[in-house]
């Protein structure tokens, strides 16, 4: 046995002696489910399946939520609602392709790819199977009367981050929009193609959503 074989070992046994003598789990479940849990019990529940099985195919093999702020950069709060989203692989081949074979009870998956979003103060969430609906549930939580909002025309929503065209939405936006809503966090409608009708976070001048006219 060579010595890194041996090192691996050990650090195996090691692990599994650390897992065996953890304490039972009592936070939200290690699998798919619907309850209502706060961001952090979420995070430590990911957390704590990672240590008891490894990282690897975490997302598939779990099927548990885990936040996706790693692609929004930070979450958005408008007063004091606030925006924690979440993902789930809820599809399931039980193990046939990789990772730990398993079986589910009937119904306790529904077998596509969830969406979440939670406003942790008021104990309020939202699951769906399509991001954007999500997202639009969100925005009837915390201000509804939003799809009143003026669209703001493809020509100027296409900025493609130039400093000149951004000044010009800017000055669109402020003629256009209510003032009250010209604040952080605060969302604006933007005109799409076909495609690209993805509600993205924090591409509003206030940090908000830039959300697509398909929502209308
Ligand atoms: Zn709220
Ligand atoms: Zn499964």
């Amino acid at each position: 046995m060579s010595t890194a074989q041996l090192s691996f070992d050990i650090d195996a046994l090691i692990h599994q002696a650390a897992v065996e003598t953890a304490p039972t789990w009592d936070g939200a479940p290690l699998g798919y489910h619907e309850q209502y849990r706060t961001p952090a019990e979420l995070d430590a529940a990911w957390k704590r399946w990672q240590f008891e099985n490894g990282s690897f195919g975490c997302v598939p093999y779990s099927h548990m939520w885990h936040s996706d702020k790693y692609r929004r950069g930070e979450e958005i709060s408008i007063g004091a609602h606030q925006n924690a989203s979440f993902q789930a692989d809820a599809r399931c081949d039980g193990g046939r392709f990789g990772g730990p074979e398993h079986d589910h009870a009937d119904g306790e998956l529904p077998g596509d790819l969830m969406y979440q979003i939670i406003c942790g103060p008021c104990r309020w969430h939202t699951i769906s199977t399509s991001e954007n609906a999500a997202v639009e549930a969100w925005h009837d939580h915390v201000l509804p009367g939003w799809r009143d909002l003026p669209v703001v025309p493809k020509k100027l929503a296409e900025h493609g981050g130039e400093r000149k065209k951004l000044a010009r939405l800017q000055t669109w936006l402020e003629e256009h929009y209510p003032a009250a809503w010209q604040a952080p966090g605060f969302p604006i409608i933007s005109e799409r193609s076909t495609y690209g009708t993805r509600h993205v976070p924090g591409r509003s001048p206030w940090g908000g959503y830039d959300l697509s006219d398909s929502a209308l």
